[in-house]
């Protein structure tokens, strides 16, 4: 991390001094003075994965266990990787083998089979609007970082299905259950874990700045707990990665642990869970701090003596983290989204031609409309119609040039995590409807006072922008 980057714990700088890709940002209004208790999630909240290193291993242990414990032919083993397959908030649809990004407003608006995008006739064929029910079970949300290596393992199986070079026995719906239960069982059984513990450096991402963030909390007198569906073992290695010091002294930064928290069932009543004997895991000895496995989310609110809106809570996973803690139990939320940090840090030098094309937009659809009333009005009005044939034509194909520049800087097939054209993404709705708050990391709270009021933006409504400044 850059040296400007950091806000350090005695500088607090005013939000529009930090970089906007370590800002934090306000859906609804949140007094930190207010809150007793804050939370955090592990994997990809205070757990900075290295996403592409994690999802290559995923990647290719999965195609292994394929092959060895599902049939799949060996030639599979040697499919390439592809990186930017999927991003988060994508949909798999099982039945015709695509992953569809879908808007705010429930468009499929793209869907790709293999590598090949359906087109609009096709799109709108397979999936006629308002016919699409994403719950139910034809369709799997990427809801996390840990869901990638799934879009990059269909997406290139598929492929070579299409050009003839797997046969495939099984139908394409069976194809993704096949690829979800192989990666599940390596999350699960462990062996994806030891891999990962074993090289703790290739996997996580240290961030300086995230011991002083949490000890800034403690200070400002707030009870800090970590709620993780990881099991004890691998809460305590990668803690003791991620904080350093005295095996197990890391705990000493929680007032309450809670491992192997099977959220979301974490947030409806289901017991105690089981305290973690003490000294019986080096890293995670449990002395310092109330450790437990599994429970519910009314005992931790017991032993914390907070509840409801008096806790905030640090997550990653829109449904499992974010909207079922807030709709449960109705506590404030952060959300981290790591990806903020590459989107906005690419499209900063970029702002000037965002900005003009949206200007552009506009007036395009004034020209549109000119155009139109002077075709309607007859020969008369001839020259004027070429007139605006030709300015139309410039400004199409300035419009085109500037959507180019700004597409090089997203992901190549999806564009935007958060937006589709003018309208947000599926996930960027989202994180305005469920999260409080969101934020690239953790540490970013360093830059800001520990009290803070963040206050929701001004709401504009389309009759009420012309009043306003350009933005
Ligand atoms: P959290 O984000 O800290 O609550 O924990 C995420 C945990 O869920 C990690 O231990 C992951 O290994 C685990 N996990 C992620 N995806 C799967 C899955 O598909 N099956 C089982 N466990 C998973
Ligand atoms: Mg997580």
């Amino acid at each position: 991390m850059a040296e400007t980057d950091r806000a350090g714990a005695d500088a607090v700088l005013l939000p529009g001094e930090l970089p906007p890709r370590r800002r934090i940002f306000t859906n609804r209004n949140l007094r930190m003075g207010s809150i007793s208790a804050i939370g955090f999630d592990m994997d990809h909240t205070l757990a900075v994965y290295n996403v592409e290193n994690f999802s290559r291993l995923c990647f290719e242990m999965a195609l292994e266990r394929l092959v060895s414990d599902r049939g799949y032919p060996e030639s599979i083993l040697t499919v390439p990787w592809q990186p930017d397959a999927a991003i988060r908030g994508l949909v798999v649809d099982k039945k015709l083998g695509n992953l569809l990004k879908i808007d705010g407003h429930g468009h499929i608006t793209r869907a790709r089979h293999g590598n090949q995008f359906l087109d609009r006739d096709e799109r709108r064929g397979a999936y006629p609007r308002g016919r699409t029910r994403i719950g139910t079970p034809r369709y799997r949300v990427f809801d996390t970082l840990f869901d990638l290596p799934e879009g990059s393992l269909y997406t290139v199986l598929v492929e070579q299905v299409a050009r003839g070079d797997l046969v495939l026995r099984v139908s394409f719906r069976r194809l993704y259950d096949d690829i979800r239960e192989t990666v599940d069982t390596l999350h699960a059984d462990g062996t994806l874990k030891a891999r990962i513990t074993a090289d703790l450096g290739t996997y996580f991402i240290r961030d300086p700045d995230l011991v002083p963030t949490l000890e800034r909390f403690q200070a400002a007198g707030k009870r800090l707990f970590l709620l993780t569906n990881s099991e004890v073992e691998y809460t305590g290695a990668v803690m003791q990665h991620l904080v350093g010091g005295a095996p197990g002294a890391w705990e000493g930064l929680f007032d309450l642990i809670v491992c192997a928290a099977g959220k979301p069932g974490f947030f409806l009543e289901r017991g105690p869970g089981q305290a973690v004997q003490p000294d019986l895991h080096p890293l995670l000895p449990a002395r310092r701090a109330n450790a437990y496995v599994g429970g519910d989310c009314f005992h931790l609110e017991r032993l914390l003596d907070a509840s409801g809106d008096g806790i905030l809570y640090f997550g990653d996973h829109t449904y499992g983290d974010i909207l079922r803690s807030k709709k449960s139990v109705g506590w404030r939320t952060a959300m981290i989204v790591p990806e903020i940090e590459t989107e906005v840090a690419n499209l900063t030098p970029l702002r000037g031609a965002w900005q003009e094309l949206n200007a552009l937009e506009e007036q395009l659809e004034d020209l549109v409309e000119a155009r139109d009333q002077a075709r309607s009005a007859g020969a008369a009005h001839a020259a004027t119609l070429a007139l605006l044939e030709r300015r139309l034509g410039d400004a199409l194909g300035r419009r085109a040039r500037l959507q180019r520049q700004l597409r090089a800087v997203f992901n190549p097939y999806w564009e935007s995590l958060f937006r589709e054209g003018r309208a947000p993404s599926r996930f960027g709705q989202q994180i305005m409807e469920f999260a409080c708050i969101y934020t690239s990391r953790v540490s970013n709270f360093l830059g800001y006072p520990a009290d803070k009021f963040f206050s929701r933006p001004l709401e504009v409504l389309p009759h009420e922008r012309w009043a306003l400044p350009e933005t």
